[in-house]
């Protein structure tokens, strides 16, 4: 109730002045599935727009367990010692199908969530991973308007959530496991070629061995994929989240390939082209939705639905009869 109160001029003097309340506030419109809010969440969106961009914004995937959470807190709170300003956004893909959120959720960063100058802020639930990926997207936005430097962007691999991220962020990094020889296994090909670094987590006690071979494994088989668009080849690390070594030299890390992609302009390049790719994502949505919402159309792929099993009409022309209920 108090939401509706305020106005979106409101909330963007708020947010753009800092105020973690108001940013909170804003990205729940942005979250929000009530159509009302839209209008104002797009207004909010656009008034932060020109204070945001101005941030470096990192994406972190691994499989659960892998030591996420962990990590993050650790990573986040070396970055605001050295005086930077963090947001965590998480996309859950599973949000969409359980209506929770299990990433970012705060009881798992439980120093970087009493951090005065970081941010925590869950994955947005919703229908499709591409709504909830649209929003943490946006998000980003806001928690830039707000002051925060630095974005990074958590989520679990499954595949497609990474691509969302890697479409969202400057440098993709994903975090591992030493294995028993089989390190290379279970990653998919795709998610390797995504990343701008490999990190081999959990780099302690008796695993310390363990890791440096997996990371010489990773070494060669990142070798073997092709030179990336940023002419940053890829690194790949050990850490410990636990015992938190290794972390200033992968911050050390990311900023090198921040001064190299922004001197051959494949930062800002890569900026405009994410820019365009989440116009179009947006359009693809919409139109879906709106196709998928008319009740007609529901009707009609129904009933086509039940000639296709009956073996009545083949799938395409009965494609095309619903496709006509709605392009009439
Ligand atoms: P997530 O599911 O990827 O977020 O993983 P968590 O951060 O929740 O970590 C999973 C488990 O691994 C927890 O019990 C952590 O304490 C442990 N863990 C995380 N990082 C490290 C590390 O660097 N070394 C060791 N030994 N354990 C770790």
């Amino acid at each position: 109730k108090r939401l509706q109160k305020q106005t979106a001029e409101e909330l963007i003097s708020r947010i753009t002045k800092g105020d973690a309340v108001a940013l909170s506030q804003g990205i729940t419109l942005v979250e929000s599935l009530n159509p009302e809010h839209h209008n104002k969440a797009n207004q909010i969106i656009q008034g932060c727009l020109p204070f945001a961009n101005k941030s470096i914004r990192i994406g972190i995937t691994g499989v659960p367990g892998v030591g996420k959470s962990t990590f993050i807190e650790a990573f986040g709170s070396l970055l605001t010692s050295l005086g930077n300003k963090v947001a965590v956004l998480a996309i859950d893909p599973s949000s969409s199908i359980t209506k929770g959120s299990i990433l970012g959720d705060k009881t798992r960063m439980e120093e970087l969530v009493k951090n005065p100058n970081a941010y925590i802020r869950p994955s947005a639930s919703g229908n499709s991973l591409g709504g909830v990926a649209r929003k943490t997207r946006e998000s980003i936005i806001l928690c830039e308007a707000c002051g925060y430097n630095i974005i990074l962007v958590e989520t679990v691999g499954v595949g497609q959530s990474e691509t969302a991220v890697h479409s969202m962020v400057d440098f993709f990094l994903l975090l591992n496991l030493a294995g028993a020889g089989d390190e290379l296994q279970g990653i998919k090909r795709g998610i390797m070629e995504m990343a701008d670094a490999v990190v081999i987590n959990k780099a302690d006690g008796e695993n310390i061995k363990k890791a440096q071979l997996a990371r010489l494994e990773y070494v060669r088989a990142l070798h073997l994929f092709p030179k990336k668009d940023s002419g940053w080849p890829p690194e790949v690390r050990t850490s410990s989240a636990l015992e938190q070594t290794g972390i200033l030299k992968i911050w050390e890390m990311i900023q090198e390939y921040i001064i190299l992609t922004k001197e051959n302009n494949f930062f800002q390049n890569n900026r405009q082209e994410q820019n365009q790719f989440w116009m179009m994502e947006t359009i693809q949505e919409e139109v879906l939705m709106h196709f998928y919402n008319a009740p007609a159309i529901a009707e009609a792929i129904e009933k086509n639905k039940k000639a296709v099993q009956k073996n009545e009409i083949s799938p395409f022309a009965a494609a095309q009869l619903v496709l006509k209920t709605y392009f009439k």
